[in-house]
């Protein structure tokens, strides 16, 4: 089966290397090239748009930043729409809004294909492991019939509903996980203003109920002072959006979410979009 990539960042790049280990042919597709010439090099076909991407291969795998992306390279002129066939299958492993996953999936229904939504959790760390979270919405038959292509980049892979559930629960993690970057930069902020060793704060902190893979992830890097992107500020901010965005049109309040959303707004209005999530850390030092 030959597997097209397109969006080979921070998370597509390690994931499209895992789909190769397990034996794929890949057709790759980047906005800048390097990524595409360093898979080149490993023996994967480069293209230079999502139309060629898709008339070369059997499946397509996205994965970009936000829904006007996703969009553009799929609905946009020289996307994937105007290349695909009836009987394809194409899965956004992106984040982005459910609304839009929904149009796609129709346009792409209308040309007899068929739809993924498949957005992930696990960071870069699961990216390069394969040991990713996957969420998937769809059909349940197109589902099982891609698992050999999911269980080569993750280890838990769940169908959790029809076209869009898989963003919804995508969004629900993202609040779980925004909140607590907020929490664990309140606790390290309050800890470094008494004078305490955070160090220590985190070690122990880290054995009790308070742990999570966000602080075991995140604190090392804060406190060696490592503001390089895992996942980038402005991407996490993106999925607070998208999760009010949804919690608006159910009439939901979501108050701890909106704060968030203003905190990371601070951390972003300072520049530190392109930094990991971590650099929130510098939202609250100008606040204190
Ligand atoms: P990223 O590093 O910014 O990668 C996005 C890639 O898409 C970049 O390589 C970019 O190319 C490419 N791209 C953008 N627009 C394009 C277009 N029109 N045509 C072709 N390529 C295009 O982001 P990421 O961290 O990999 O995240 C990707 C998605 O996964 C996002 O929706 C994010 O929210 C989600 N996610 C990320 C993580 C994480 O920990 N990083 C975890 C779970 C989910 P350029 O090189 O030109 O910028």
């Amino acid at each position: 089966m030959k597997i097209g990539f397109i969006g080979l960042g921070i998370m597509g790049l390690p994931m499209a290397k895992n789909l190769m280990k397990a034996g794929f042919s890949l057709v790759v597709h980047n906005r800048s090239r390097r990524p595409v010439e360093e898979l080149a090099s490993l023996g994967a076909q480069a293209a230079n748009f999502g139309r060629e991407v898709v008339q070369r291969s059997d499946v397509v795998i996205t994965m970009l930043p936000d829904s006007p992306d996703v969009r553009e390279v799929i609905l946009g002129k020289g996307g994937v729409l105007e290349g695909v066939r009836s009987g394809m299958t194409v899965i956004d492993m992106s984040t982005i809004s459910p609304r839009v996953t929904k149009e796609i999936a129709e346009a792409l229904a209308a040309k007899g294909a068929d739809m993924l939504d498949a957005p992930v959790s696990g960071g870069q760390k699961g990216a390069m492991e394969g040991t990713l979270s996957i969420m998937v919405g769809g059909k349940k038959e197109v589902f099982e019939r891609c698992m050999p292509i999911f269980k080569a980049m993750g280890r838990v892979v769940v169908h959790v509903g029809d076209h869009g559930a898989g963003e919804t629960v995508k969004l629900c993690n993202q609040v779980i996980c925004a909140l607590n970057i907020v929490s664990m930069c309140e606790g390290i902020t309050l800890c470094r203003k008494t004078g305490v060793d955070v160090g220590k704060m985190i070690e122990v902190v880290s054995g009790g109920l308070g742990a999570s893979n966000i602080i075991s992830n995140l604190a090392p890097k804060i406190l060696r002072g490592d503001m390089e992107p895992g996942f980038k500020l402005r991407l996490q901010q993106k999925d607070i959006r998208l999760a009010l965005q949804l919690a608006e049109e159910l009439k939901l309040p979501l108050p701890a979410s909106g704060l968030a959303h203003q905190i990371f707004r601070i951390a972003e209005a300072k520049g530190l979009g392109d930094k990991g999530t971590q650099a929130l850390i510098k939202a609250y030092e100008l606040l204190s």
